[in-house]
C-alpha cells in the first residue's frame, strides 16, 4: 500500500488533523514535509508517534514559497485558510492541493459506507447519535472527522489492518465547512446531511453563497445510496444543491420524501426517496433536553436507515432510548440543594444555537448566562442578540458576562428586554449572580451565544469551569 513511495507530501497545519495526515502520508510511503507557523510546536521528528519514520522534516515558523512548490502534493489542515502560504494560488495553478479529509478518503476501502454530517449547528450531536445507533445495532462503525478522531486515523488503521478485514462497515464523519474549502475528489458519502445553514464563520467564507456551496460539496461525489439530506426551504442551500442535483437522491428535513416530525405526538415519519416503505420513529423515550434533539435523533435515524445496511423499523426504534447527549450541549449538570437545575450549553457559540437551546426550555423558568466573544453577523454590525428578546422575556433573568457583556446587555435593552438583566465581569461572577437570582424550581442555563476565547481555551474549558463553579457553590 505504499502508493506514495518516492513522492514528497507537504502537510500544512499540525493540529490533530494535520498530524494524522502526516502519519497517513508516511504510512503510504511518502517523504513528508510538515509545516506550521507556530514555532513553539514540538517538531514531529521528536514525537514518539512518528518514531518509526525517517522520511520526515518539520518546518516551523516562516515558510519559503519554494518549499511548498517542491512538494508533489500539499495536504491542508482545516485550520489553515487558503489565503495562507499562497495555497489558493497554488491550487489555481494546478498544484495538487487537497484537504486532510480527501487525502484520507483516497485510501478508504470502497465498501465502507460513509455517512457525512455537516450544517451550522447540531453536527456533533447528529454524528454522535448516528454512531450510537449503529454501535447499538452491532454494526462496526468509525465515528470521527471534525469530532474526535480525524478520518486519516481510520485510513491508517485500514492500511495497517493485517487481517485484510475492514476495520469498520460504516464511517460516520462530521464535516465542517473549513474541511470543504478545497473541492473534493475522493470523499464519497453514501448519505450526506446538511442539517441547517445560518450565518456563521463568515469571516472566513465571506458570503452565505460561498458557505452554502462549501457545505453542498458533500454531494459532489456520492456513491452507494447517494442520499442527500437537507432542510426544506433554505434559499442558499437550494441554489448550491442545483449544481449537484442530478448526482444524488434528495430527501428533505421537514418534507416528503424525508423527515417530518410531529412534536405533539413525538413521532417522526421517515420516507427514503428510493424506497416505498415509510418508517414511524417514536421519539417519546429520548432522554436529551430540547425539541431540536427530536429533530437530531430523527435525522440520525433516517441517515442510518438510508445507509442500507439491513436495519429495520423495530431495530431503529429500539435505539432512541439509549441515545446520550455529548457534554456541553444542553447537558444537565445537577440539581442543587435549592432545587435549581444547572444546564451547560457551552457549545452554543452563536446566537442561533442559543435560540435553539431556549426553545427547548419553554416549559421552565430560567436564568440565562450570555456572553464571551460575540460574532458580528451583519454588515450593519448587528450581533443578532435582539432575536432572543422575545424568548428571554418568558424567563427569570439574564446575566451577561465577558468581553461582549456590555454590548449584549445594550442590544437586549434596545430590543425591549423586560426581565432583569445584570452584567458580570466574568463567568465566575455571572454564576454567582445567577445563583442569587434563581428561585426554587428554576433552571440556570449557560448558553452563551458567543465564542469563548476571551476568557477560555475553548468551549469545553468554559463548560468545565461552569460545572465546577456550579458544583462548588
Ligand atoms: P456543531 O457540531 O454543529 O457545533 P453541536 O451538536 O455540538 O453542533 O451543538 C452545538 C450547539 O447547537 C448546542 O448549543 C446545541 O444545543 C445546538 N444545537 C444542537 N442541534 C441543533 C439543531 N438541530 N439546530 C440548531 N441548534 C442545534
Amino acid at each position: 500500500v505504499e502508493d506514495l513511495k518516492g513522492q514528497r507530501v507537504a502537510v500544512v497545519g499540525l493540529g490533530a488533523s494535520g498530524r494524522a495526515a502526516a502519519r497517513l502520508a508516511l504510512a503510504r510511503g511518502a517523504c513528508v514535509l510538515a509545516i506550521d507557523k507556530n514555532e513553539e510546536l514540538v517538531p514531529l521528528e521528536n514525537d514518539p508517534l512518528f518514531a518509526e519514520y525517517a522520511d520526515l522534516q518539520t518546518n516551523l515558523g516562516y515558510c519559503n514559497d519554494m518549499l511548498l512548490e517542491s512538494a508533489d502534493r500539499i495536504v491542508v489542515s482545516p485550520g489553515v485558510p487558503l489565503e495562507e502560504y499562497g495555497l489558493s494560488n497554488l491550487l489555481h495553478s494546478g498544484w495538487q492541493v487537497m484537504s486532510e479529509l480527501d487525502f484520507a478518503a483516497e485510501v478508504l476501502p470502497q465498501n465502507i459506507k460513509v455517512l457525512a454530517v455537516t450544517g451550522t449547528n447540531g453536527k456533533s450531536t447528529v454524528t454522535s447519535f448516528a454512531g450510537q445507533m449503529l454501535h447499538h445495532l452491532g454494526i462496526e462503525t468509525f465515528v470521527g472527522g471534525n469530532l474526535g478522531r480525524p478520518l486519516s486515523d481510520a485510513a491508517i488503521q485500514c492500511l495497517q489492518s493485517s487481517s485484510g478485514r475492514d476495520i469498520c462497515q460504516v464511517a460516520v464523519v462530521e464535516v465542517s465547512s473549513y474541511q470543504m474549502e478545497i473541492p473534493i475528489k475522493y470523499f464519497s458519502p453514501a448519505v450526506a446531511v446538511v442539517l441547517n445553514l445560518t450565518p456563521d464563520h463568515l469571516e472566513r467564507h465571506k458570503t452565505m453563497q460561498n458557505y452554502a456551496a462549501m457545505k453542498c460539496r458533500l454531494f459532489s461525489h456520492m456513491k452507494h445510496s447517494k442520499l442527500a439530506v437537507l432542510p426544506v426551504g433554505n434559499h442558499y442551500l437550494n441554489e448550491a444543491l442545483s449544481s449537484h442535483a442530478n448526482r444524488c437522491n434528495v430527501a428533505w428535513i421537514g418534507d416528503h420524501p424525508g423527515i417530518k416530525i410531529d412534536i405533539e405526538t413525538k413521532v417522526a415519519i421517515l420516507s427514503i426517496p428510493t424506497s416505498e416503505s415509510v418508517t414511524r420513529l417514536q421519539l417519546g423515550s429520548l432522554k436529551a433536553i430540547g425539541t431540536h434533539n427530536y429533530g437530531n435523533a430523527a435525522v440520525a435515524a433516517f441517515s442510518v436507515l438510508g445507509l442500507d445496511v439491513g436495519i429495520d423499523t423495530d431495530s431503529i426504534n429500539s435505539t432512541v432510548e439509549i441515545l446520550s447527549i455529548l457534554p456541553h450541549r444542553m447537558q444537565v449538570v445537577f440539581m442543587d440543594a435549592h432545587g435549581v437545575t444547572w444546564v451547560d450549553d457551552s457549545k452554543a457559540t452563536n446566537v442561533e444555537s442559543t435560540y435553539t437551546g431556549l426553545m427547548g426550555l419553554k416549559d421552565h423558568k430560567a436564568v440565562i448566562l450570555l456572553g464571551g466573544l460575540a460574532k458580528v453577523l451583519s454588515s450593519e454590525g448587528s450581533n443578532g442578540f435582539e432575536q432572543l428578546v422575545e424568548l428571554l422575556n418568558h424567563h427569570r433573568g439574564v446575566i451577561t458576562f465577558g468581553s461582549s457583556g456590555a454590548m449584549i446587555q445594550k442590544t437586549l435593552g434596545d430590543g425591549g428586554l423586560s426581565i432583569p438583566c445584570v452584567r458580570a465581569v466574568n463567568l465566575e461572577e455571572a454564576v454567582n449572580c445567577a445563583r442569587s437570582m434563581a428561585r426554587h424550581g428554576d433552571t440556570i442555563l449557560l448558553s452563551p451565544g458567543c465564542a469563548s476565547f476571551d476568557e477560555f481555551r475553548n468551549f469545553e474549558h468554559r463548560g468545565k469551569v461552569f460545572q465546577e463553579l456550579a458544583l462548588s457553590l
